[in-house]
């Protein structure tokens, strides 16, 4: 954390809130993808919610950044400082995003917030056994305890099921906000307990990269074909599991094209052939794909059993 101000006087023109907050930058960049005009329907529905806030709220689809930030504001509406934000009629325009709680929000310096990162590894049981302390009492600062998960996904299954507890016991006042690309990436029972928010899946009119439209075309022929797939991993003597994410991530955005009915490259058109349940199994092909990366399968490997298994789903048997 950065070191307090030393008593050395600040230029005038700072604001009360600069003065306290050394983090204010950072805070203003942590909503600012929440803000997208993108998300407008995402922050309706948060807007519409924090007049009685569910005890679990779970923020799917868009990108990483868009659900994080989102977080970041939800936990800002349930907080902000600014007296008009209160109302129920003034908050139709969300948290005022300067007063200090929005601010400390945003820094990620608010004492009734809790930030569990699984962006980059995974949440571990003992952040979840942390919690329990700190749940039997009221929030010290503001009107909510705000608990975010953000990758929910990357929950140990040790973790997840800890975490199931802690939500059966009365947390007063308090909200849990879970982010994950898709619900169906976290356990049933989490999802069920909670209250979904979808975001605008992420924009696949934004094309595929260069380096990645190949793989895309390659696991669509593969899938309606059963050719052509493995001249393009068999042609390499390895791969690194993030390179291999970004692949089963283009089969992600395929399927999500297929739903949002956009037009979509080969392997959407594969999907818009399949039937409704053919296409939630190519969905846990890709989530079980992802499960086995994350564990450090061979990603080469990964990637072949995904192809096959989708190839055998588009024969229809
Ligand atoms: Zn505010």
């Amino acid at each position: 954390m950065a070191a307090a101000k030393d008593g050395r006087k600040t230029p005038a023109r700072k604001t009360a809130a600069e003065e306290q907050l050394p983090g204010i930058n950072d805070a203003r960049a942590a909503f600012a993808p929440a803000l997208s005009p993108a998300l407008e329907r995402p922050r309706a529905m948060l807007r519409a919610l924090s007049f009685r806030p569910p005890q679990l709220l779970h923020l799917e689809g868009g990108e990483t950044a868009d659900r994080v930030a989102l977080a970041l504001w939800w936990a800002a509406q349930l907080n902000c400082e600014d007296p008009e934000g209160m109302e129920p009629k003034a908050s139709a325009r969300g948290p005022c995003l300067s007063c200090p709680s929005c601010l400390r929000i945003g820094a990620n310096m608010h004492p009734d917030l809790i930030f569990l990162d699984g962006r980059e590894g995974s949440i571990k049981i003992d952040d979840v056994r942390g919690l329990r302390p700190v749940l039997g009492e009221k929030p010290h600062f503001g009107r909510w305890r705000v608990i975010i998960a953000a990758e929910a996904q990357s929950l140990g299954i040790e973790a997840a099921n800890s975490l199931l507890k802690v939500l059966e016991d009365p947390c007063p006042d308090t909200c849990f906000v879970f982010t994950a690309p898709q619900r169906e990436r976290l356990l049933p029972t989490l999802v069920s307990r909670g209250w979904v928010v979808t975001l605008p899946w992420p924009e696949t009119g934004r094309p595929l990269s260069d380096d990645m439209r190949p793989w895309e075309q390659a696991l669509g022929r593969f899938a309606a074909e059963g050719r052509g797939w493995f001249d393009l991993t068999t042609a390499r003597s390895a791969m690194d599991a993030g390179k291999a994410q970004q692949i089963v991530l283009v089969g992600q955005k395929a399927l999500a094209d297929c739903l949002a009915g956009r037009e979509g490259g080969m392997l959407a058109a594969v999907f818009r052939r399949m039937p409704p349940r053919a296409r939630m199994l190519a969905d846990e092909i890709f989530v079980e794909s992802q499960d086995a990366l994350q564990a450090q399968v061979n990603p080469l490997l990964v990637l072949d059993t995904m192809a096959a298994r989708l190839h055998v789903l588009a024969r229809g048997r």
